[in-house]
């Protein structure tokens, strides 16, 4: 006989444990399943240790730039093992907690691999659990492309696991984790080299955010090779790896190479053929606005559906779902329209909204760019002038602003804010309006011309 809930929740990342959490809030039974550790990809293998990695970095920069502020900073070494161990310390710390908080939030654990019976009851290590909702959020994992030579590469998942700073990598890619782990990998002293299929980083990004980084990239010491299509990966004789890419051309001394070109939905164990669940041709369940799938009574959130794979984009849906499951609000839905995010590069990237081009495309002659480049405060006495650059796209005779991007030192603790004055349709005037904090970077936002 299967064990009977009000809603399991598969995956015990960052949706299926806030679809389960708010369930129990209400008053409902719920559960967990989990194959791996609690905490999904963001704890574990993504947001968190990436986020360790990059104040990491960060500090690197500022002992570069502390000689100009009048220090004299001794020659020093960095241990990656120390940093590593620290970072893993504090991982497990969190995935602990979570065990402590599911049961103090009676919720119950499942461990193991879950997969469909039929629409209502699950599989898991040869027990049967059955529920009246069931929400899918098993995430998605990083893409290895079908190119001879290519398991010598790792992928994010990978990098986490290093023991020691690699000396010279490779780096493919050229989205969020490319340019993040990229930028990381410099700054704490590793010979980077970035190969882009096209010409750019960040190919959805507004342009003004894309140039700079880019210059900034080149800046620090970063090699990017453009235009490169890896064709074959080969480690020869003295165990380091070579590239061979589109048009002959070879690339060696690598001892690390890893691949960053998206990441593709946890779909196919699931069985979903037993339930009658739909996926689109890539994988994604296939969800409508309320997060139903095609099956009564079986939901689809997260990284596996064709949603922003991001963290709080998870987490936003889980809530409303289960609001609207357990907590009485029927109309209750994520609206995906201005999702806020942040690249951690070096300087970060913030933005929300449209681009520039999306902008011209939707609105043609209504749109109105404002936008400024400047050298912040703190870079005006450092060797390294990293750029500040900010752009807000405006729309019609309001001006009401529908883009916001942001690249430059703390403009990824900057947009959370404004994220907030724009959901609330801010126009040009209201941030005209609005009193400048002085002597911060931020106040260029309110004071653009
Ligand atoms: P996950 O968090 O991946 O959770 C899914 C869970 O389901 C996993 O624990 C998995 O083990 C489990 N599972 C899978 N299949 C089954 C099954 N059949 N049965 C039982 N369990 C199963 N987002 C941000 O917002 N900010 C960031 O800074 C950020 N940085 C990132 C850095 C990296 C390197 C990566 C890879 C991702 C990053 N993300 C970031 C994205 C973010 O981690 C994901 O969008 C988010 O974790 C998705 O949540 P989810 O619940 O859909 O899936
Ligand atoms: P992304 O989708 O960000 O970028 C991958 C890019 O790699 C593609 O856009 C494409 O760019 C390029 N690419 C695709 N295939 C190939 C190929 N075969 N060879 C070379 N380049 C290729 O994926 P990531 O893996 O970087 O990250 C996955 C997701 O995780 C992100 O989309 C993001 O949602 C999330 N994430 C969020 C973070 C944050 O919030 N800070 C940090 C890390 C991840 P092009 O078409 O221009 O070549």
């Amino acid at each position: 006989m299967s064990q009977h809930y009000d809603l399991i929740a598969i995956g015990g990342g960052s949706g299926g444990l806030s679809a389960a959490e708010r369930a129990a809030k209400y008053g409902a039974k719920a559960a967990v399943v989990e194959a791996g550790k609690l905490g999904g990809t963001c704890v574990n293998l993504g947001c968190v240790p990436k986020k360790v990695m990059w104040y990491g970095a960060n500090l690197a920069h500022m002992l570069h730039d502390a000689p100009d502020y009048g220090f004299e900073v001794m020659a020093h070494d960095f241990r990656w093992p120390e940093l590593k161990q620290h970072r893993d310390q504090y991982v497990g710390n969190i995935n602990s907690w979570y065990h402590t908080y599911l049961s103090d939030s009676n919720i119950d654990e499942i461990p193991g691999y879950a997969h469909f019976v039929d629409a209502h009851t699950l599989e898991v290590d040869g027990r049967r659990y059955s529920a009246d909702h069931i929400v899918i959020a098993p995430g998605s994992y990083p893409i290895i492309p079908p190119v001879e030579g290519a398991e010598l590469g790792i992928t994010s998942d990978g990098f986490f696991a290093l023991e020691e700073r690699p000396r010279q990598v490779a780096v493919v890619g050229s989205g969020y984790i490319a340019v993040e782990i990229a930028g990381v990998l410099n700054a704490l002293g590793t010979d980077v080299t970035m190969f882009l299929r096209k010409e750019h980083l960040l190919g959805k990004f507004d342009a003004m955010l894309r140039e700079t980084l880019m210059g900034e990239m080149l800046n620090q010491g970063v090699s990017i090779i453009s235009s490169a299509s890896i064709q074959k990966v080969e480690r020869i004789a003295d165990g380091t790896l070579t590239l061979h890419c589109s048009h002959d051309q070879e690339y060696g001394g690598f001892d690390q190479l890893i691949w960053a070109i998206g990441r593709l939905p946890n779909s196919a164990g699931l069985q979903l053929e037993n339930a009658g669940i739909e996926i689109d041709g890539e994988g994604y369940i296939c969800v409508d606005e309320f997060q139903n799938t095609n099956v009564s009574g079986v939901y689809a959130l997260g990284d596996v559906t064709n949603a922003p794979q991001l963290t709080p984009v998870a987490i936003a849906a889980a809530r409303r779902l289960s609001d609207r499951l357990f907590g009485g609000m029927a109309d209750r839905k994520l609206d995906y329209s201005l999702v806020p995010t942040v690249v951690f590069t070096h300087p970060p990237i913030a933005t929300v909204g449209l681009t520039e081009s999306e902008a011209r495309d939707t609105h043609g002659e209504a749109v109105k760019i404002y936008q400024t480049r400047f050298t912040p405060m703190y870079h005006a006495f450092t060797q390294n002038q990293s750029q500040m650059a900010m752009k807000l796209v405006c729309v019609g005779a309001q001006e009401k602003i529908v883009g916001c991007h942001i690249i430059g030192m703390g403009a990824d603790e900057m947009l959370q804010g404004f994220a907030v004055a724009m959901r609330m349709g801010a126009t040009k005037k209201d941030f005209d309006d609005t009193i400048a904090i002085h002597p911060t970077a931020a106040e260029e936002l309110v004071t653009m011309r």
